[in-house]
């Protein structure tokens, strides 16, 4: 090696680590996000049909927002959050693990249900600091109903209804709604009491988890994975023995209601959820797609006392969330045909020099609806013909626009079919775009 050679060896500087993103947070690329896009415009299309309007809240909130909405003794609070202090200002912030909290807090700060209660909906990114695993990610999105300022079953109804609906719509099959309902806090009590003296008769069957629970969420041990408890749970107190006469009535009503509209349901006495702020009604559609065992798809519930915790006026309310990766990756599994993103047409453009005229034939086909590619070369060259027609080919497109000297010289372009076998083409007046355009954005 010369002399020279080792300088510049040691002058190069050593190649930079490549920064990844982090475990559990994904990026979403094309073209999976045209999956994304659609089920989006699906939702915005029944949250209208529903009179539901779209809120947009901050990512991050102050974390004294989740610790008291969502219930200091939660797997949430105790473990998820992603928390962490403003070093500008010391304030204490979180990045939101669920949306109803940061929602509540908006109802409440903008005075929103002065003028009668608001049904309300939104999409977004969510984050819980848990194990990543499939289905399970630290960066993960949701779609959520919220209705606040009424209290009646029918309402309940109405957003259960909401997302039963979103699955005809987007074709998703075997999904299993389960309901429970919560009671009032009165009827908790008494059933959280009689818990208790259950499970202190059983001391020596509860694990760790159990017996740290045991005065501080009770409830909780129900929901426990640990095969050696089951059998004492499930002969544990049920809280629908506690319930009164308003809170069955109000249970009874939304099962009338789905009943008539034919939403079969299974009752579980066993479903509690993760959150504290739950009364009344609680639910969760589920698949057995991926095991035995059940994973919720989407839950939600009645939140009568939430508005109070979080300092506005007493309001009831109810709501549920969505989970569009577990959502779309069931969709996925069940084969549904989910839309392609691929553009009607490519432009394919074999001199450089027609470039401007182009462009602008290609603006008007937009603003006429058709979805057009245009060729773009590297460096130098527009590339050969047969590149641009090997592009227009992976495209996906069903049409290629050739936009050639002879063509242009004749203020025509030739159409021609990429996905009829024969190739059939034709040509067009560039002068009378509107005329045909409509011809490019139906299979030939
Ligand atoms: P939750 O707010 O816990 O009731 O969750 C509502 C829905 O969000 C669940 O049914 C899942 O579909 C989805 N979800 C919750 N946590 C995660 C996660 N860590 N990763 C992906 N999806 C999630």
């Amino acid at each position: 090696m010369s002399e020279n050679n080792t300088q510049e060896k040691q002058l190069k500087p050593a190649p930079l680590k490549k920064i990844v993103a982090i475990k559990g947070m994904n990026d979403i690329l094309p073209p999976e996000s045209g999956k994304w896009e659609w089920l989006e415009g699906i939702v915005r299309t029944l949250m209208a049909s529903y009179a539901y309007q779209n809120i947009r809240t901050p990512i991050v909130e102050p974390t004294a927002l989740f610790v008291r909405g969502l219930g200091e003794v939660t797997d949430i609070v105790e473990k998820e959050m992603y928390s962490f202090e403003d070093r500008l200002n010391g304030d204490a912030l979180t990045l939101r693990p669920e949306s109803t909290a940061g929602v509540v807090r908006a109802v409440v700060e903008h005075n929103m249900l002065y003028e009668g209660g608001k049904r309300l909906y939104y999409m977004g990114p969510m984050f819980r600091h848990e194990r990543p695993q499939r289905g399970r990610y630290r960066q993960f999105h949701q779609i959520g109903a919220e209705v606040l300022g009424f209290n009646g079953p029918e309402i309940d109804a109405e957003a259960i209804l909401l997302a039963y609906d979103l699955w005809q719509a987007i074709g998703l099959k075997d999904v299993r709604l389960e309901l429970n309902s919560l009671g009032q806090p009165p009827e908790r009590l008494a059933h959280r009491a009689a818990l208790i003296a259950y499970f202190e008769h059983h001391m020596q069957t509860l694990d760790e988890e159990a017996k740290r629970r045991l005065y501080t969420n009770p409830l909780r041990i129900l929901d426990t994975k640990n095969p050696a408890m089951k059998e004492l749970v499930d002969a544990a107190p049920k809280l629908m023995d506690f319930l009164g006469d308003a809170s069955l009535a109000h249970f009874n009503e939304l099962r009338r209601i789905l009943d008539a509209n034919g939403v079969a349901y299974t009752l579980n006495p066993r479903l509690v959820r993760g959150m504290d702020y739950y009364n009344l009604t609680v639910f969760e559609f589920i698949t057995h797609q991926w095991g035995d065992q059940g994973i919720a798809i989407c839950g939600g519930g009645r939140y009568d006392y939430l508005i109070e915790q979080v300092g506005g006026k007493p309001a009831p309310a109810v709501g549920w969330a969505l989970g569009v990766e577990r959502v779309l990756s069931l969709l996925e599994e069940q084969g549904a045909a989910l839309p392609k993103t691929s553009p009607h047409a490519y432009a394919i453009i074999p001199e450089a020099q027609s470039l401007p005229l182009v462009l602008g034939c290609l603006r008007q086909l937009r603003a006429l609806g058709v979805n057009v590619q245009m060729h773009a070369g590297t460096g130098e060259s527009i590339g050969s013909m047969k590149n641009q027609f090997k592009k227009a080919d992976l495209s996906g497109a069903q049409f290629a626009l050739i936009f050639g000297p002879d063509e242009l010289a004749r203020r025509q372009v030739s159409v021609k079919s990429l996905r009829d076998g024969g190739g059939a083409q034709r040509t067009e007046s560039i002068d009378q775009i509107e005329s045909w355009a409509n011809s490019l954005q139906s299979t030939p």
